[in-house]
């Protein structure tokens, strides 16, 4: 803990970066927060929040000042039917975000910079089988990540190590799998499988239907986000400048998370399938070897756990905002 520390979080106002802020300030840091929009669900604990586009140089710059630590969350994302509609969007935006951002930081002199990639960067050839070899972090190269979002993260990574390199500047990377839990984006287009299961859950009836994209056979791993604010803060506190997984490698299908989440709803669900709808890879996996090794530590909270209060969230968001009617898309 350094409570003298100034840390600013970038993409404060969004899922990860909101639950990280909340846990900075539990431990004693100053944290100021900035994100192109306002926390959508609850008000941000940080120190100041500033909305900002952080696509523009000088707002960086402006982020920057007097901080000590970036954790730089913000990032143009969403799930799979998100990031495969939108190549060009995804690839600019954060492109802008994350160059400015390294760059701002180091100008001003920022002791340690965390930059947010993703399991996306792993090479597509590597993962066309449901029980896949779980991903080791040598696995993204030679480079065939996903398309626009994937190739935009792994660039990132490589701007990161050349700013190490070059300026001596120090970067820690994160490649983070599917993380979940309350407080997240459920609708809208953005949202992840875990959200999306759990509101179509929410919205059936007992004994209804629900609609799964793909064959339900696609298989990942999900880390709930108590354990990846933790993971970022150790990493952070480490001296680790490589890129390292932080997920869990407890994998599963899709079908096998709508089964799941139906039984913490006390729901008997139909499943109907739409391999009409984007799926990404056939199957993806984290391998925690490093993490073990660098951290001493991985995720431990299991699905199963993870799960209950983040469906319980969703399903009272559900129905207190009575969104039936606008929530009930693919
Ligand atoms: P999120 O969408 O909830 O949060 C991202 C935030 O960035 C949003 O609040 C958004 O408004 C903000 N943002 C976007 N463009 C901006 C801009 N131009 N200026 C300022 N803010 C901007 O997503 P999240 O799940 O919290 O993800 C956080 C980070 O983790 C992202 O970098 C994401 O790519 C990465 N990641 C997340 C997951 C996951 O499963 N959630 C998986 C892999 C990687």
């Amino acid at each position: 803990m350094q409570p003298n520390t100034q840390v600013l979080v970038t993409g404060a106002g969004g899922f990860i970066g909101h639950h990280l802020v909340r846990a900075l300030k539990a431990d004693g840091y100053r944290v100021s927060g900035v994100d192109m929009k306002d926390t959508e669900f609850e008000a941000s604990p940080a120190d100041e929040f500033e909305v900002l586009d952080l696509r523009k140089w000088e707002n960086c710059v402006q982020a920057t000042r007097d901080v000590d630590e970036v954790y730089n969350l913000a990032a143009d994302m969403g799930g799979i039917g998100y990031i495969t509609a939108y190549l060009a969007d995804i690839a600019r935006n954060n492109t802008l975000i994350n160059t400015h951002m390294l760059e701002a930081s180091r100008a001003r002199s920022v002791k340690k910079f965390l930059f947010s990639s993703s399991a996306c960067v792993y090479a597509q050839s590597k993962q066309k089988n449901a029980d896949v070899a779980p991903l080791k972090e040598e696995d993204a190269h030679p480079a065939e990540p996903e398309p626009g979002y994937g190739w935009e993260k792994l660039f990132a990574e490589q701007m990161c190590q050349y700013y190490a390199k070059d300026y001596g500047f120090d970067t820690r990377i994160v490649r983070f799998h599917n993380v979940y839990g309350p407080l997240g984006t459920f609708g809208g287009g953005k949202e992840k499988a875990p959200a999306a299961i759990s509101r179509k859950v929410a919205l059936a009836p007992d004994g209804g239907e629900i609609q799964v994209w793909g064959d339900g056979q696609q298989t990942r791993s999900f880390m709930y986000v108590d354990d990846c604010v933790e993971g970022l803060m150790r990493l952070m506190a480490s001296d680790y400048r490589e890129p390292l997984n932080l997920g869990t490698d407890e994998l599963i299908s899709v079908d096998g998370l709508v089964d799941l989440i139906s039984k913490i709803a006390g729901k008997t669900l139909r499943k109907v399938h739409d391999p009409s709808k984007p799926q990404g890879v056939r199957g993806r996996n984290s391998d925690n070897s490093r993490l073990r090794q660098v951290l001493g530590w991985e995720p431990s909270i299991p699905l199963a756990q993870g799960l209950v209060p983040t469906y319980r969230w969703i399903a009272a968001e559900v129905s207190q905002r009575q969104l039936k009617h606008e929530l009930q898309v693919a």
